[in-house]
């Protein structure tokens, strides 16, 4: 391949996946590289996560690379998720990132991980300006840009929506990733049991839907008046009409002429189809990431790098600290109309 454009290499280090993705300064994807941890049993361990990350590392760098065609000289700028995540997993990205714009002197930037989902969903879809439903492992988040941020209009209070689905399924015996399995279920079954709908103000809460859901598999009509897929299915509605709610109604306010569903929960078909529902009722349109670039990926780090460089140049090396618990409205977001 030849490139003359100038090249990104984008490291994404939150949480499970460990990412190189590199895209060129007008936002072409050269190459995409994933090493994802996968629990044996339970949730995500961050010394298991870590050990992992620690060892294939390099492994994902140079299949980036050896897809490219290119080698690591050939870079002009690294970008890397500091924020927000896990601490000991952010950790990795951060310094390896920091050695290798150090080694090669070239510019570095520190990127937050939600708004990378973002504007990876804007590129892909080629959509200016939208209501962002985001929903992962991680974070689920009502998001609009607005005076010079993404204004968060609503996000959980308690576990995010993927987490949510992850555990029911690892519950149910169904390894992790949980989503495409029990969206699979769920489309065996059109019944609809009674679940705690939790939506306060524009935040929502799935604690209480979670543990509800675990009882129905524990009462003693389960495999006599429902079954797992009807289960599956009432949850998924649940969760999914909350969403729904939330999105319309920010929709409403902010009266935003696009929607963009992103993160790896919107890869799921039913809630696509919802949103995609409300999206037309108030006459804006509606567009969800494409499924490579919906889950965590270094893609979208390497491309809110670029963003930021053309902005406003790299970071110096003392501003790459991570930040676990960062918000995406605390940040500035230069490359966009009216910000700073
Ligand atoms: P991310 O944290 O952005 O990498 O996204 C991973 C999350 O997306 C996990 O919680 C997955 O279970 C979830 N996910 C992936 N595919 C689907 C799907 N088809 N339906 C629901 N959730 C999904
Ligand atoms: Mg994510």
């Amino acid at each position: 391949m030849s490139i003359k454009n100038k090249l990104a290499l984008g490291i994404e280090s939150t949480a499970h996946t460990w990412s190189v993705g590199i895209i060129d300064f007008s936002g072409n994807v050269i190459s995409l590289a994933n090493d994802m941890f996968i629990p044996k049993k339970g949730g995500l361990h961050p010394v298991l996560v870590r050990e992992q990350h620690l060892n294939n590392f390099m492994g994902v760098i140079n299949k980036a690379l050896s897809e490219a065609s290119i080698s690591i000289r050939d870079i002009d700028l690294i970008a890397f998720s500091k924020s927000p995540g896990l601490g000991p997993i952010l950790k990795i990205g951060a310094q390896v990132s920091r050695l290798l714009s150090q080694l090669l002197k070239i510019p570095i930037v520190a990127v937050n991980h939600c708004i990378a989902h973002i504007e990876i969903g804007r590129l892909m879809c080629e959509i200016e300006d939208p209501l962002t439903l985001y929903v992962s492992g991680g974070n689920t988040i009502i998001s609009a840009y607005e005076s010079g941020r993404y204004q968060i209009f609503g996000e959980t209070l308690d576990i995010p929506i993927g987490n949510l689905i992850d555990s029911f399924a690892r519950d149910i015996g169904m390894p992790h990733p949980g989503g495409p399995k029990v969206e699979k279920l769920a489309k065996d079954s059109s019944k609809y049991l009674s679940l705690p709908y939790v939506v306060k103000g524009m935040d929502l809460s799935f604690s209480g839907l979670y543990t509800a859901a675990k009882r129905l598999l524990e009462s003693k009509d389960y495999n006599k008046k429902y079954d797992l897929s009807d289960v599956a299915n009432s949850l998924q509605e649940t969760a999914f009409a909350m969403l729904t709610e939330v999105t319309e109604r920010a929709l409403a306010h902010t009266g935003k002429k696009e929607v963009l569903l992103t993160g790896g929960v919107a890869a799921n078909k039913r809630l696509q189809e919802m949103i995609k529902y409300i999206s037309n009722e108030h006459g804006a349109r509606y567009e969800v990431v494409p499924l490579k670039y919906s889950g965590d990926n270094g893609a979208m780090i390497g491309w809110t790098g670029v963003l930021r460089y053309k902005a406003t140049g790299g970071n110096i090396i003392s501003d790459t600290q991570i930040n676990p618990k960062e918000r995406m409205d605390q940040i500035s977001i230069p490359w966009r109309k009216g910000g700073a």
